[in-house]
């Protein structure tokens, strides 16, 4: 099952920047990819568009099989809610609050009841290794187990992608290691990831690295399966 098809996707923004130019892209479930490429050459852009946080001004976005263009911005709200989890390089969570009742946010639109959010959350905050630290509030937390709670949160709802941009950014190494790890063993557990990055090494350890610049895709290479887990 496809779970993204751009075709011929472009974006400009006002002022005539084209940020994307032409860009086709597909993404099947249980893919863990990196979308690679320096500053300014465009990920952001795709994210945003991949996202549906954003509409391309030319071409068609596609995200399990529903087509954006015919979405008006409520349905495709909706969508989002539904379809896809995200991650970002400062964690956003809400300060303040328990790491469950951050996890529990990512089901706000699920239609369940508190308790059961609650409950879901408790286990996905298991899933990521932070089952003992349930209620700590963020301050109380490591940045990389404030990264684990919003990766928590973007899985908690089962989401068809999860697209996470510079989840390590912020992170000594150690704790980027564990992030990578957990963003494998996710994808091991059958969850489609997209990482986007300008680091080459993290880019360089997935199975799957589309490399853009200047808003196009120049590479877009698929590790051999005999390199796969090593
Ligand atoms: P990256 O995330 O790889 O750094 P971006 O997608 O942020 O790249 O930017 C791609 C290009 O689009 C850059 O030239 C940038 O200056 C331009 N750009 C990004 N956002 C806007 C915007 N809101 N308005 C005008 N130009 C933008
Ligand atoms: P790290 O070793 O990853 O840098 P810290 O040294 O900040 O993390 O924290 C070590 C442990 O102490 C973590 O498991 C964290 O949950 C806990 N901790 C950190 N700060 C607080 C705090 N202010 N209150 C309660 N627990 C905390």
């Amino acid at each position: 099952k496809t779970v993204v098809e751009l075709n011929q996707v472009t974006k400009e923004y006002p002022g005539g920047v084209a940020a994307l130019r032409g860009v086709d892209l597909r993404i099947e479930r249980g893919e863990l990819l990196a979308i690679v490429g320096p500053s300014g050459s465009g990920k952001s852009t795709l994210l945003h568009i991949v996202g549906t946080l954003d509409r391309p001004t030319a071409g068609t976005v596609a995200i399990a099989g529903h087509d954006v263009a015919a979405l008006s911005d409520r349905r495709l709200s909706a969508l989002r809610a539904r379809h896809i989890g995200f991650v970002f390089q400062s964690f956003h969570l809400v300060s303040g609050v328990t790491a469950q009742d951050n996890v529990a946010e990512g089901l706000l639109y699920s239609g369940l009841s508190r308790a059961e959010r609650r409950k879901r959350a408790a286990t996905a905050l298991e899933r990521v290794g932070l089952g003992d630290r349930m209620h700590h509030r963020p301050h109380e937390l490591s940045g990389g187990q404030r990264q684990r709670v919003a990766i928590a949160r973007a899985v908690v709802g089962e989401p068809d992608l999860l697209l996470a941009d510079e989840p390590t950014g912020a992170l000594d190494s150690a704790s980027g290691e564990a992030v990578m790890r957990l963003l494998h063993d996710l994808n091991a557990d059958g969850a489609t990831i997209a990482v986007i990055t300008h680091d080459g090494e993290i880019a360089g350890a997935l199975p799957r690295q589309v490399r853009i610049r200047d808003g196009e895709v120049v590479e877009d290479t698929r590790a051999k399966p005999e390199d796969a887990d090593t």
